[in-house]
């Protein structure tokens, strides 16, 4: 089956939320998926969800905490390289259909690595394979180069009222 480059980006709520859909989707037809989050925060529920789907799923987590902000450490720097390299191995490997690389585009906008080496991971995309993009404010030149590009735009949100992430739903 053909293969395409997804963006899951904007200010909304539901970026994650529709990476973790389409594996979950993935999963149920016997296409193998690789999810790798960049921004690893706290313990999330997806973890223990996807920790359960066995060998259907390979979660892995790198680079920097989700609340660093302004400049990363090397050791988050040097993470996250060391995950999108293993990432692209995966894609390489031929044994995954499914490619996920949650918060990549927030990696890329605190330089936990550059745009050119996430557009050479896209480019270096085997035909067969489906690579899922998310995280707010996508570099232009990878919305350029994706296939499809959702933008989950904010109308609304309780958290505007001080509702704290919470767990099973956001976290
Ligand atoms: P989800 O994981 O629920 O699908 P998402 O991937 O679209 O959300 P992200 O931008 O990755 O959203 O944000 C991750 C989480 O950070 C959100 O679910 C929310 O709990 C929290 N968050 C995002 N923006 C804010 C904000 N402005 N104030 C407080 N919390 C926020
Ligand atoms: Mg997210």
């Amino acid at each position: 089956m053909k293969g395409y480059v997804q963006v899951y980006t904007g200010n909304g709520k539901g970026k994650t939320t529709a990476a973790l859909g389409l594996a979950l989707r993935a999963t149920g037809a016997g296409l193998k998926v690789f999810f790798i989050q960049f921004m690893k925060g706290m313990e999330s529920s997806e973890q223990v969800a996807l920790e359960k789907l066995g060998d259907l799923i390979t979660l892995k987590r790198y680079g920097a905490p989700s609340f660093i902000m302004d400049v990363p450490s090397q050791e988050d720097i040097a993470s996250a390289y060391e995950g999108l390299a293993e990432a692209k191995q995966a894609m390489l490997s031929g044994k995954y259909q499914v490619i996920v690389l949650d918060e990549a585009n927030v990696a890329v906008q605190y330089n936990l690595f550059s745009v050119e080496i996430l557009l050479d991971l896209m480019r270096a995309k085997p035909d067969d394979v489906e690579l899922i993009i998310t995280g707010r404010n996508a570099h232009q030149m990878i919305i350029e180069a994706a296939d499809l590009v959702t933008e989950m735009k904010e109308i609304k949100h309780y958290y505007q009222k001080g509702i704290p992430a919470r767990i099973g739903i956001e976290k």
